[in-house]
């Protein structure tokens, strides 16, 4: 056969084989699957030819863009030397040099790097160990996890279970943890007039009254650093942060940071708990990690959380967990050649004249009938479409209208994947600022034609 393959050759193969993650399979009917033969930079290019603008760095994890130079080469470099080895037992130099890196680059105070291959496991990790250090140190009752509301942290059952986004979750219940939930931050839903700070202060009241009552039985509080992600994109004030910091102390209580999105500069800071002036007892990192090429994840820790475990084998208070593929050197090895790009690029304040022009570049929308809000954290802005600006009554969400806006921009050559009704845009730092003008076009006129009825 002769025949070269173009988008619908490619889509009828795929749809006789694969189950696509987080896809109702059905709707593939009447929504074209897009099949990519290449990336390069911020673009994405299909079977036809057709390129698309990459406008959600593939599901936040890509940094500096696709097939980016230096990564790639590091990549072939390690492939060379060492493709994989166990990390039990034995070692290897890129998994060495990460964590070297990692606590230098990391709030101070976090000195141990364990591994693993994805971001749900590093929240398992860091779970896991919270729960088995209170055990190691005499205090098995302290076995409960206190999450936010519309929080997210991935989607294996211990992952889930701490998360809140009924979406994702409900389905699953039977199967979960029971857990303590405390009111989100999220400033979308403060008072007319009241600010972010004084909003997520008034919210931490209700966190800091669920750990007097339950500290005893509560192992750690896990949180997603100023950026709810999965929940729409919605944030919060650095201030809550602060002070759950200190409520956690006060109430003997361990900080999870799941920093998988919001890690490696996305916010603004190279990580989100700096912007609260806070070290977590556990960071956990994946997505960007790598540049967005390969699965690897962290989970950084303490000195105290790793001497709990530390003691004569017969004792058993080793932590036996690990994954086949844990500190992969070819993860390990796209890692450090991404940091090689932050220490070298100046990315971080690259970045803060980009979001200048996100900002800018959609402030209209503010403005628009069925906006609203325009919110944003550094390279993350959020815009969240509503039937009534003035009372913010969502619309019915079987009427899908972020699909539009999705439908609309895959047209223009822009890929973008709303969250409900929520657009964002949380593009590869490599984007350029005529790009992001593009990108606000194609977003107004979505908006516009998913609202027009
Ligand atoms: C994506 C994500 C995860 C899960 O990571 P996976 O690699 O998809 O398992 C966990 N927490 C947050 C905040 C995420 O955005």
């Amino acid at each position: 056969m002769n025949m070269t393959p173009n988008n619908q050759a490619m889509m009828q193969r795929d749809l006789a084989v694969l189950w696509h993650p987080c896809t109702q399979m059905k709707d593939h009917e009447t929504l074209p699957l897009i099949p990519i033969r290449r990336g390069q930079g911020v673009w994405l290019e299909d079977f036809d030819g057709r390129q698309y603008l990459d406008a959600i760095s593939s599901w936040w994890v890509n940094l500096f863009g696709h097939a980016n130079p230096r990564i790639t080469a590091a990549l072939q470099q390690q492939l060379q030397t060492l493709d994989h080895v166990l990390l039990a037992g034995f070692s290897h130099a890129p998994a060495i040099e990460l964590a070297e890196r990692l606590i230098q680059l990391a709030p101070p105070g976090l000195q141990r790097v364990f591994y693993a291959d994805n971001g749900s496991s590093a929240i398992e990790v860091a779970l896991k160990m919270s729960y088995h250090y209170w055990r190691n140190s005499g205090r098995p009752d302290k076995s409960r996890f206190i999450t936010l509301a519309n929080s997210y942290h991935g989607e294996t059952l211990g992952a889930l279970a701490v998360g809140n986004v009924a979406l994702y979750r409900d389905t699953y219940g039977p199967l979960l943890m029971p857990t303590l939930t405390a009111p989100s931050p999220d400033c979308y839903h403060r008072a007319p007039g009241e600010t972010w700070y004084d909003y997520s202060l008034r919210r931490l009241a209700d966190m800091e009254q669920l750990l007097e009552q339950h500290h005893h039985a509560v192992a750690a509080v896990i949180i997603e650093p100023l950026v709810q992600c999965a929940g729409n994109m919605r944030m919060y004030d650095p201030v809550y942060l602060t002070r759950l910091r200190q409520a956690c102390d006060r109430y003997q209580v361990h900080l999870i940071a799941d920093e998988i999105a919001v890690g490696f500069g996305r916010t603004g800071t190279m990580f989100a708990c700096e912007q609260g002036g806070i070290t977590p007892d556990f960071l956990c990192l994946a997505k960007g990690l790598t540049g967005g090429c390969l699965p690897l994840s962290a989970t950084l820790t303490t000195d105290t959380i790793y001497q709990a475990f530390y003691d004569d084998y017969q004792n058993l208070t080793a932590f036996l967990h690990s994954h086949s593929y844990t500190g992969h050197p070819l993860g390990c090895s796209a890692a450090l050649a991404t940091l090689d790009i932050f220490a070298g690029d100046q990315v971080l304040s690259r970045n803060a004249a980009l979001a200048q022009v996100m900002r800018s570049a959609t402030a209209h929308l503010a403005d628009h009938p069925h906006v609203a809000e325009v919110r944003q954290h550094g390279m993350i802005l959020a815009i969240e479409m509503v039937q009534d600006k003035q009372t913010r009554t969502p619309y019915p969400w079987q009427q899908r209208r972020g699909l539009r806006v999705y439908r609309h921009a895959l047209q223009q050559g822009v890929l973008l994947r709303p969250l409900g009704d929520v657009i964002y845009f949380m593009p590869p730092y490599v984007i350029t600022p005529e790009q992001i003008t593009m990108l606000a076009r194609v977003t107004t006129e979505g908006i516009e034609l998913a609202t027009r009825d």
